[in-house]
Order: structure tokens, then C-alpha cells, then sequence
């Protein structure tokens, strides 16, 4: 071969290897725009208000109007450890014991905000806020009872949110020195005053256990212990409205949030972070069942709604309690799926990119069995080494998240070592053909992906928020720009040892694979 022969063989390479960088960068700014898109308030359009079921409902449960009520929220409480906490089992046996799903995501402002306005995230569009709601909510139940009042152990622009008259601490945020008073003891006489006080509607805000749980994990001591030290404050809460002088009893709702994954984390729609414990008791009759009922989140507004005799928002779908514990409620109520719209265009993606990868397989073989080794294996063996070594992606796992993507890179080193070997292998048979190969497919993989999470064909203002497919949106971009990466390593690799005149020039070899 003429030495410009071998210069034009040598160009091919790198400008392949140029173009895979590049795409490899552009598919990292992509996906950091993707995961900034989450965090952006906006409705899911169409509003989806959620089908809960009716039935008739049961026998009364005394869930008229509450002379007062109180409300205790512990942040980040799994439903398996609150059933282990014995002063919340001694109460929740005298009323009702339940067992909520919260919605998705399992966000603690977005929940809240649920708790207190009967729309679900998708409905209210705060689905991913993790900052003070400006203007606070509005169309809320605390914004309907004039004494309203709240008490945050921690991230009091939680309760500033939510409508409530009155907010301790009054800041948005606690400064490093007031707030370590606050912690130390400012916080439970605050909660004690207040809980003891006249207020009809007082809200307490525990977050201790939340802070373990991304801390430590779910499965710490620590986290039993903060969960063990908020049963304890409920106790004492409860002591205080009971010896409150002369007045009748209050009626107090007890819930979390969300729970916690095993290692730590929250976000994501896994039911053992998705459905959590709720009692009711005080001025309610007590319910006897095998199991605690299954209610949403909704509901609960609404039995608060009525025990204050103010409205909830129209187009709430909260159903009367008793209607809500009699019928129960399905395992993904409220959770948007995607369109049958959507599941076709990421069929005809994914059927694209298979058709590319078989056609530049086939183009490259000799012999009819060849082709199955130029198949993109690597992007499976990736998968899952990521599953197996991380865990399965979803929006509780940290690693979604991270800008580089760099847990996720890592964990799937060997899939991108497989791939460095079928590519060095077989990248005699020319680089377009290589990269047509082993990333088509994996492309088609991630804008399917894309497709089903909204982040293409949604307007700007609606977060891509859907379980499963976001967290793999973020996870199928990593394996994509990792891919494109290692690529353009062989590939220019193989440009070198043409250049030293080493390497065998495309349709040269006499031992194809
Ligand atoms: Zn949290």
C-alpha cells in the first residue's frame, strides 16, 4: 500500500475517535441538564388525578369535626422500623392503625405538601423541591384555619411552605449557633407549648430520623436510635395535650414521609420507601383488622379537612376515610406511567438501533455465527455489574445523580473491559462499522429510555420524573458516554499501529473472527 493510502487510512480512525469524544461529551452535558430538569416545578400534563377506588363505605368512625388536632410527622420513618416503636403501637392500637403510600417522588416538601392540600405531586407540580416554595402554598388546609400553627426540629422552609399562621423557628434556614440551641432544647419546648396550646391545628416536623437515615442507612443502629428517641418525644407530646387543663381530647394524626433505603437514600417509588405507617387516635373509635387498611396520602388530607370542617382543593381525589379503609388502595395508585404513545416511539427506537447493530454485525462476517460476537454484549454485562455491584437505579440512589456519573462508570468496568476487547478484536473490519456495532443499539437504548421519562417530547417546564425511567435515563447516559470513550481509545489505538505500519489495514487480514 502507497504511503498516502496508509495516511488516508490513518485519517478514518481519528476522525472517528474525534466524533466519539465529542459525542461522549455531548451526552454528559446532556445528562447534566437532564438532572437539573428534575428539581423544576411544573405539572405533569395531562394532570393526572389519581383513580382511588370507592366502595360503600364502613360503619362510622367518628371522623366528624375535632374540637383540635394535632399532627406529628417524623421524617424519614420506614413503615418496618415504626412498627417496632412501642409507644406509637400502644396509641396507634386505641384509634387506627394504617399503612399510607405517599405518591412519588418520595421527596419530603413535595410529600408535605400533599399531606396538607390533597393534590398529589404530579397534580400540584412540586414534585422535586428541595427549597422554600415562594409564594408559600396558598390552596392548603392550614391556609384555611386562622390559628394554624408549626414546629420544625430542622429545614424549617418546609413548614414556611406550607400555609401554616405560625411557624417556629421563624427563619427559613437555622444558623449554625441559633440553631444548635434550637436542636439542644429550643425545639421540644417549642413543640410541648405548642401541641399543649390552643391552637386547633399544630403540625410538629421531627426530622432527626430522616438525617440518620441518609447518614447512616436504614439499617444502623443510629437510625433505630433516632427512631426510637422520636417515639419517645411523641410520648411526651401526647402526655402534654392530655394534661392540658379541662379541655377535651385532641385527635392526633401520626405519619411519616417516606422511609429510607437499606444503605440510605429516599426519592424513588420502591414501596418499602413509598408506603409508610399512619395512625390515628384521640376522639376516634378504634378499628379492628388483620391488617392496617391501605389508604393514600390524599386521604388523609381529606380526614384532616374534616376534622378541621374547611374544603380541600377542587380536584383533590381524597376520599372519606371510612370509604378509603373499607376499598383500600391499588400498589401504584398515583404513579404516572407512561403513554402507549410514548411506549411505541421508544419501540421503533429501540427496533432502529437493533437494526443498525445487526446490519454492521452481518456486514463484518464471514461466517454465519460471526456476526453474534460484533452484538454490543458489553452494554448488558455493564448493566448488571452496575445492579450488582451499586444497586438497580432509581431516584433513591445517589449515583443517579452524581455529575460525572462516576459510581456508575466504575461499577461498570467490566462490561466497558469487554468492549475494549471485541473492539480491539474487530476494529480491522473499519471504525464506522465498530461504532455502528456496539453503540447503536446502546444509543437507541438511552433516547428510548429518554422517551419514556418525558425528557424528550415534554415542554421545558415539566420535570421528567417517572419511576424506573429516569433514574435509567441517567444510568443509560453513563454507559453510553463511557462507551463512546472506550471506543475512541481503541479506535485511536489502532490509528497508532497503522501509523508505525504494525496494524493490518481494513480488508487485509486473513484472519477474520
Ligand atoms: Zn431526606
Amino acid at each position: 500500500m502507497s504511503q498516502s493510502g496508509v495516511g488516508r487510512r490513518i485519517l478514518v480512525p481519528i476522525g472517528v475517535a474525534v466524533c466519539l469524544v465529542a459525542a461522549a461529551y455531548a451526552v454528559y452535558l446532556a445528562r447534566r441538564s437532564f438532572i437539573r430538569s428534575f428539581f423544576v416545578d411544573g405539572p405533569v400534563a395531562p394532570t393526572r388525578v389519581p383513580r382511588l377506588p370507592i366502595v360503600a363505605a364502613g360503619p362510622a368512625l367518628g371522623l366528624g369535626p375535632a374540637a383540635r388536632v394535632r399532627v406529628l410527622l417524623i421524617d424519614g420513618l420506614s413503615l418496618s422500623t415504626a412498627r417496632a416503636l412501642a409507644q406509637l403501637n400502644q396509641h396507634c392500637a386505641t384509634g387506627l392503625d394504617l399503612v399510607i403510600d405517599v405518591g412519588f417522588p418520595t421527596v419530603s416538601l413535595p410529600v408535605q405538601g400533599v399531606l396538607w392540600s390533597g393534590l398529589t405531586q404530579q397534580q400540584s407540580g412540586i414534585q422535586y423541591r428541595n427549597a422554600l416554595l415562594t409564594p408559600p402554598a396558598r390552596a392548603t388546609i392550614p391556609a384555611r384555619v386562622a390559628d394554624s400553627a408549626a414546629v420544625a426540629q430542622w429545614y424549617p422552609y418546609i413548614v414556611h411552605s406550607l400555609g401554616f399562621a405560625q411557624v417556629e423557628p421563624a427563619a427559613i434556614e437555622l444558623e449554625p449557633a441559633a440553631g444548635a440551641a434550637w436542636l439542644d432544647s429550643g425545639f421540644i419546648s417549642a413543640a410541648t407549648a405548642a401541641v399543649r396550646g390552643e391552637s386547633r391545628l399544630v403540625f410538629v416536623h421531627v426530622l432527626a430520623v430522616d438525617k440518620a437515615g441518609h447518614k447512616h442507612g436504614r439499617n444502623s443502629a443510629a437510625y433505630r436510635e433516632a427512631a426510637a428517641a422520636s417515639d419517645e418525644l411523641f410520648s411526651r407530646l401526647v402526655a402534654a395535650d392530655a394534661a392540658r387543663p379541662g379541655g377535651s381530647r385532641s385527635r392526633w394524626f401520626v405519619l411519616s414521609d417516606h422511609g429510607h433505603r437499606d444503605q440510605g437514600g429516599h426519592g424513588g417509588a420502591e414501596p418499602a420507601i413509598r408506603w409508610v405507617r399512619g395512625c390515628v387516635f384521640g376522639d376516634v373509635e378504634p378499628w379492628r383488622a388483620d391488617e392496617p387498611p391501605r389508604i393514600h396520602l390524599v386521604d388523609v388530607s381529606r380526614a384532616l379537612a374534616d376534622a378541621l370542617a374547611v374544603g380541600l382543593p377542587a380536584g383533590s381525589a381524597g376520599r372519606p376515610l371510612a370509604v378509603a379503609m373499607a376499598a383500600g388502595t391499588p400498589p401504584r395508585a398515583s404513579l404516572p406511567r407512561p403513554s402507549p404513545v410514548r411506549w411505541a416511539c421508544a419501540g421503533a427506537l429501540l427496533l432502529l438501533g437493533l437494526a443498525a447493530a445487526v446490519w454492521a454485525s452481518a456486514g463484518a462476517a464471514r461466517r454465519w455465527w460471526s456476526w453474534l460476537v460484533w452484538l454490543p454484549w458489553w452494554w448488558p454485562v455493564a448493566y448488571l455489574t452496575v445492579v450488582a455491584i451499586e444497586s438497580r437505579p432509581t431516584l433513591s440512589t445517589p449515583m443517579i445523580y452524581k455529575p460525572l456519573g462516576q459510581t456508575m462508570a466504575a461499577a461498570a468496568s467490566p462490561g466497558l473491559a469487554l468492549l475494549a476487547v471485541v473492539a480491539a478484536l474487530t476494529v480491522s473490519r473499519g471504525p464506522v462499522r465498530l461504532v455502528a456495532a456496539q453503540l447503536a443499539l446502546p444509543a437507541a437504548l438511552l433516547l428510548a429510555s429518554a422517551v419514556l421519562s418525558g425528557a424528550i417530547g415534554l415542554p421545558a417546564e415539566v420535570p421528567p420524573l417517572m419511576p424506573v425511567w429516569t433514574a435509567h435515563t441517567s444510568l443509560f447516559a453513563v454507559l453510553l458516554s463511557a462507551g463512546a470513550l472506550t471506543g475512541a481509545l481503541v479506535v485511536l489505538a489502532s490509528a497508532v499501529r497503522l501509523a508505525f505500519g504494525r496494524g493490518e489495514p481494513e480488508g487485509t487480514s486473513r484472519n477474520r473472527p
